[in-house]
């Protein structure tokens, strides 16, 4: 659809919600010149009348800076980031992404994707720039039949696993529910029952995505091949995604699953018992741990037969002396939400991360000097990766770091601004000492230090995905994010 006609088409839809229009379209509140940031990082200006013809293309929301509610937009997950966008472009359906990419490549601006607004270092905000919002899209449709559901881009992991777990079915999904399905999905998508059913990525059967030419097409093992292998762990860098497809898998809504805690006077013993038991662990079952000042605290999830599970968790509840042990039957919609509050929105967070493929001696030596003298509530944790996720061959999907057997992640959260340079030092002298033990990292977590080594984590896959990244974003609008440099 070329742009005049698709005006029209956006125009019609607009007229029929007019309180969405209003809030934008309002020229009384409109600067003659906007002051924004382009792709390279110059100062540029936007038009008042710019906007203006933005916002009436639009069913959903565009807010500029002053504007009632563009505050509250510009948020993310991390209170640390607090950037402020040119243009936040709130999306309502897949035309107004066309229409807010398109307004993004023709005034040449710096381009933010979001969805979830997790990325812990900011990747979906930017100074400047325009934030392409597909929050309010967050419809979701399962097929019991097909086993496969769809979600629109904006969908938290809540979402999604309450309506599949509904008809007792259930895909990857990560472990904190208001995280966005689509941040998580593009980079990968550890969760608790990867190790049994893939990465989220590896669960795809299909995406629609909105290129930077503005063009919306579907990419499937069938169609668009290319672009389909690329989004399975190649991040953002290729478009803005407007719905996923997944295929479910039959599973038990009640899961095995809570915390055991050991003091951490036992942490040499139980993470020695830890490196050895969770490498031998059957795919139902994965086994994060949490190494704290105090305690060092494994949380079980087994998603397979119950009796099963019984008997393959009884040497872990009869290692040691533990003082605490909840493992119990869960509903497994429950348990991907036990973490949502610790986790809350508004806090300052820092954490640095890596993956491992064994916990090898030296490496339980080292957290163990760290977290038995780190200050409180800084901890070490392991996700729990291998299984399944590494039997998928390395040039099957984007994503390259399937020799993980652990997402290992030193992290802190607190409230207080004046504590930020005393709370991220020790995490970033502590990491120093973890980093040279790490075989690559995590794009959905990646911090300001790892920008220059996006090329060598994605390893064999990178000179293909460079490929794909010239076919469809040649000039490098989707850059904010691990970066891929078109070929
Ligand atoms: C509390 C917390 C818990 C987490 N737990 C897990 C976990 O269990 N497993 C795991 O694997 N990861 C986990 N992560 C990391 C998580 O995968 C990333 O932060 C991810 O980017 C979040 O997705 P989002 O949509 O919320 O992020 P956003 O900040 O909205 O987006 C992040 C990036 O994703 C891309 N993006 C987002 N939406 C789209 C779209 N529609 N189209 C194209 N690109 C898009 C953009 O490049 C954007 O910069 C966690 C993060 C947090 C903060």
């Amino acid at each position: 659809m070329n742009r005049r006609r698709l005006l029209q088409v956006s125009a019609g839809i607009a007229a029929a919600f007019p309180v969405a229009r209003l809030v934008s379209a309002d020229s009384a509140a409109l600067p003659s010149e906007l002051p924004a940031t382009s792709l390279s990082g110059n100062p540029v200006a936007l038009s008042g009348a710019d906007i203006k013809d933005l916002a009436s293309s639009m069913r959903g929301q565009v807010l500029i800076p002053g504007q009632e509610g563009y505050d509250q937009a510009r948020r993310v997950w991390n209170a640390m980031i607090m950037k402020r966008p040119a243009v936040i472009a709130r999306c309502a359906s897949p035309s107004d992404v066309i229409e807010a990419v398109t307004f993004a490549r023709e005034h040449q601006l710096l381009t933010a994707v979001r969805a979830g607004g997790h990325s812990s270092s900011g990747k979906s905000t930017c100074d400047g720039g325009i934030v392409i919002d597909v929050a309010p899209m967050q419809g979701v449709r399962v097929d019991p039949k097909a086993r496969t559901a769809r979600i629109e881009g904006g969908a938290l992991l809540g979402h999604l696993d309450r309506e599949v777990q509904q008809f007792g079915l259930v895909t990857t999904s990560g472990t904190v529910s208001h995280t966005g399905a689509a941040g998580l999905t593009l980079g990968g998508g550890l969760g608790r029952v990867c190790r049994r059913f893939g990465l989220a990525c590896d669960n795809l059967r299909s995406v629609d995505v909105v290129t930077a030419d503005g063009r919306l097409v579907t990419a499937s093992a069938d169609e668009n091949a290319d672009l389909f292998w690329a989004v399975r762990g190649g991040g953002g860098n290729f478009g803005v995604v407007t719905s996923f497809e997944y295929q479910l898998h039959p599973m038990d809504p009640t899961v095995l699953a809570g915390r055991i805690d050991w003091p951490i006077a036992q942490a040499r013993d139980v993470l020695s018992f830890y490196a050895e038991f969770s490498a031998k662990a059957p795919d139902e079952l994965n086994l994060d741990i949490g190494v704290f000042r105090g305690i060092v605290s494994m949380r079980p999830c087994w998603s397979g037969n119950p009796a099963a599970g019984e008997r393959v968790l009884r040497p872990l509840r009869a290692f040691g002396r533990p003082v605490r042990d909840e493992i119990v039957g869960t509903p497994y919609v429950t348990l991907q939400k036990s973490g949502d509050s610790l986790n809350g929105w508004g806090r300052r967070f820092y954490g640095k991360s890596g993956f491992v493929d064994v916990f090898t001696l030296e490496l339980i030596e080292r957290v163990i000097e760290i977290c038995s003298t780190a200050p409180d509530s800084f901890g070490l944790v392991a996700q729990h990766a291998g299984g399944r996720v590494g039997r998928i061959p390395v040039a099957a999907t984007a994503f390259a770091n399937r020799s993980a057997g652990y997402w290992l992640m030193l992290s802190q959260g607190w409230s207080d601004p004046s504590a930020d340079e005393q709370t991220i030092a020790p995490i970033r002298s502590a990491w120093k000492r973890i980093e040279p033990l790490t075989s690559g990292f995590y794009v959905n977590a990646m911090s300001e230090s790892e920008d220059a080594r996006v090329a060598a984590n994605f390893g064999p896959n990178y000179p293909r995905l460079q490929k794909v990244k010239r076919n469809y974003d040649p000039h490098n609008q989707f850059r904010l994010n691990a970066n891929i440099a078109p070929a």
